[in-house]
């Protein structure tokens, strides 16, 4: 089996989690650029972070045979920060980047008109950087701000086809189904989304433009949840080429619009269950920072 995991923050992860997932069968990852917890105040701060997606982590992932690529972006939350605004001036210089396959995640958070400001910025700058996008929807009021983010995608131009929608649920669901956009599905230990009922959205709406991810960060999460749907998949009764086209096929065919998924021939191999011996590289560079 292999995984693509098209939405985890790797920047929160330990190396025993990036040895599970290759021994799951993860072999290429999207980290999008998110909140930290941790207000930032200023925008050096998002800047050495950005960096960190383009140089440190991939370099720390290719030490595990995964390949690691970003989405860039201001997140809904840190939208409201004036003190964060300017990190919109910026973006254009990242967004040029090899390794960047989408502008994200944007979206709504509260809902407020300064989120609503960012992402109807960065919707224009997804069509002058003619890369796709990745839309997180609200954890409260789910289904108006689900509503209201399938509207301003509408007016911005970009194809629905071009836009994920994520962390959707039952009730939300259907309603990107309806608008054409892909339908991405955050599967979590115990809030969000879990593997059963994920098959069960599966098995109602088919599995074309659909999407899995772990979403794993710095809260309660596990990075092998896309493997374990994987698993509940089989067990449902769909096939080894079902769990392939959602696990694999369609991240890589969502992401390769942006024209810059070169994902090398080793990564794409089948076949889980291997462990990788690669992370001395790692283990120098550690070894180094600690003299
Ligand atoms: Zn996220």
């Amino acid at each position: 089996m292999r995984i693509f995991d098209p939405h985890i923050h790797m920047t929160s992860r330990t190396t025993d989690d990036y040895e599970a997932m290759y021994a799951a069968g993860v072999r290429a990852l999207v980290e999008p650029a998110f909140w930290l917890g941790q207000p930032r105040t200023n925008l050096g701060s998002f800047v050495d972070y950005f960096d960190s997606l383009l140089g440190w982590e991939p370099f720390r992932a290719a030490q595990f045979g995964i390949e690691h690529f970003c989405t860039i972006g201001l997140n809904p939350k840190e939208a409201n920060d004036p003190r964060c605004v300017e990190v919109l001036d910026v973006l254009p210089r990242f967004l040029a980047k090899d390794r960047v396959v989408a502008v994200g995640e944007l979206g709504y958070d509260s809902m407020t008109k300064e989120e609503d400001f960012a992402f109807s910025r960065q919707l224009e700058l997804a069509v002058q950087h003619e890369l796709p996008v990745l839309v997180h929807t609200p954890h409260r009021d789910k289904a108006t701000g689900t509503r209201r983010t399938l509207d301003v995608v509408k007016e911005s131009g970009l194809t629905p086809e071009r836009v994920i929608v994520d962390h959707l649920n039952e009730m939300t669901v259907g309603m990107v189904r309806d608008s054409g956009c892909w339908a991405a599905f955050s599967v979590y230990p115990d809030t969000k989304m879990d593997e059963h009922r994920m098959v069960r959205i599966l098995q109602e709406h088919g599995l074309d433009r659909m999407l899995v991810n772990s979403a794993a960060d710095w809260g309660r999460s596990d990075p092998l949840k896309t493997l374990k749907t994987a698993r509940a998949m089989l067990e449902a009764g769909f096939s080894d080429d079902d769990v392939d086209k959602v696990l694999w096929r369609n991240p890589v065919e969502f992401y390769a619009q942006s024209g810059r998924l070169s994902l090398a021939e080793s990564a794409t191999e089948t076949g889980a269950g291997a462990t990788f011996e690669g992370n001395s590289v790692l283990r120098g560079a550690r070894d180094k920072a600690n003299d």
